[in-house]
């Protein structure tokens, strides 16, 4: 059921480390395939976190998104299925060096871009799973992309950097991407007991002028159970508290993804 409409892409990007990116790109693609829409999840981290925790053993992928950032193959031959209406393109450790095999290639910001064109009416939306850096491959996503997610736990240290993130979409808007919209901030890791995680919750979209995404994730024990078996924690947990929450942010996401 290919949509004939071009897919909504969006990137999960913090540069920090251990904020739930990973997590929320396939969690929140899980959510999306329940609601009904076709989803492809692009790994872009080194790491290949995403890949692995999808159930898929980076060091048996042979086509991967190394390959396509680099010219060798077309976007649809990395794809690999991962459930019904969730397919993937992993990364393998050979990212590692497409950074600096992009940085003396002209246009490399839109290398992805481009590349994901040739898939983007086979899917509803597309989640970007971004490295803990702005290298040269978060700056290809958030030019790559319409849609940018903050994710960011309740805690105050992980304020710092948010502002650093924001001068830079807003360079992308201006030089490489003016479609480019912040959806919001993604609050994750939620204690809601702690009166330190809400005033976290309660300062943070005011302190940056953007929309906070709602429910905040809470932090659950599940979320680290699940990459182990190589499912999201929709299909592991289906029923707990941080699965619950990523459907409700899925559905608040409807409109911006099927605008
Ligand atoms: P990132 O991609 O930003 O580095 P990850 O998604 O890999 O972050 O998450 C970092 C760690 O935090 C992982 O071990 C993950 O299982 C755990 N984690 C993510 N979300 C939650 C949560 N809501 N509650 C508890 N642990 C979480
Ligand atoms: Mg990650």
């Amino acid at each position: 059921m290919a949509g004939k409409k071009k897919a909504a892409i969006i990137a999960l990007a913090n540069q920090k480390g251990g904020v739930a990116k990973t997590t929320s790109v396939s969690s929140l693609g899980a959510a999306f395939a329940e609601l009904g829409l076709t989803v492809l999840l692009v790994d872009l981290d080194a790491q290949a976190c995403l890949t692995f925790s999808l159930g898929i053993d980076p060091d048996a992928v042979e086509t991967s998104v190394h390959e396509v950032l680099l010219g060798q193959c077309e976007a649809s031959e990395a794809v690999l299925k991962v459930s019904e209406s969730v397919d993937l393109i992993p990364a393998t450790i050979d990212l590692a060096g497409a950074e600096a095999a992009l940085l003396t290639r002209p246009g490399r910001e839109f290398v992805l871009q481009s590349a994901l064109e040739e898939v983007r009416r086979d899917y509803d939306v597309i989640l970007l799973d971004c490295s803990p850096s702005l290298g040269v491959l978060t700056l290809g996503a958030l030019t790559a992309s319409t849609g940018l997610i903050i994710p960011m736990p309740c805690e105050m240290l992980s304020h710092r950097g948010v502002g650093q993130l924001l001068d830079t979409v807003r360079d992308v808007r201006k030089l490489l991407n003016k479609k480019l919209k912040v959806v919001g901030i993604l609050p994750t890791m939620y204690d809601g007991r702690a009166r330190h995680s809400k005033e976290v919750l309660g300062d943070v979209g005011e302190r940056y002028d953007l929309p906070v995404l709602s429910p905040p994730i809470p932090r659950t024990v599940r979320f680290a159970e699940a990459p182990a078996i190589g499912r999201s924690v929709l299909e592991t947990a289906g029923s707990s508290k941080g699965a619950m929450a990523y459907r409700e942010v899925a559905e608040s996401l409807l409109p911006v993804v099927q605008a």
